[in-house]
């Protein structure tokens, strides 16, 4: 079963071509991020997002949504947080679920959303 994935930066070695160099840092000083990694939150999203799926053998809507309301090992506002809280945040999410031709989408956070489905006719 595939489980396609990503953390707003590329997956796949073609894309991953043209994505910002993995040792950019952010230059602006009135940033306040100024320093970090470009890809940082977006590569610790990713494995913490990849820990999650290793350890569901089916994925349904709850455990779909469990996993994008994740709050990182903190709890608190963090680079491996799914969820991002006040600071930064989410501001929508979709799931798809091909074999049912179903589309879920939601505005603002996971943990809080109400999702919507759309269905496509066969
Ligand atoms: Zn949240």
């Amino acid at each position: 079963m595939s489980r396609e994935r990503h953390s707003n930066s590329y997956v796949s070695e073609r894309m991953r071509k043209v994505q910002i160099d993995t040792l950019a840092v952010f230059s602006d000083p009135t940033c306040h991020r100024f320093g970090c990694l470009v890809l940082q939150s977006s590569e610790l999203r990713m494995r913490r997002l990849e820990d999650l799926l290793s350890h569901l053998v089916l994925i349904g809507e709850g455990e779909l949504q469990s996993i994008m309301s994740d709050h990182g090992l903190e709890k608190a506002e963090g680079d491996d947080m799914i969820c991002h809280g006040p600071t930064v945040g989410t501001v929508a999410s979709t799931q798809y679920f091909p074999k049912y031709r179903l589309l879920r989408i939601a505005k603002g956070s996971p943990c809080s959303a109400q999702y919507q489905n759309v269905e496509f006719l066969p």
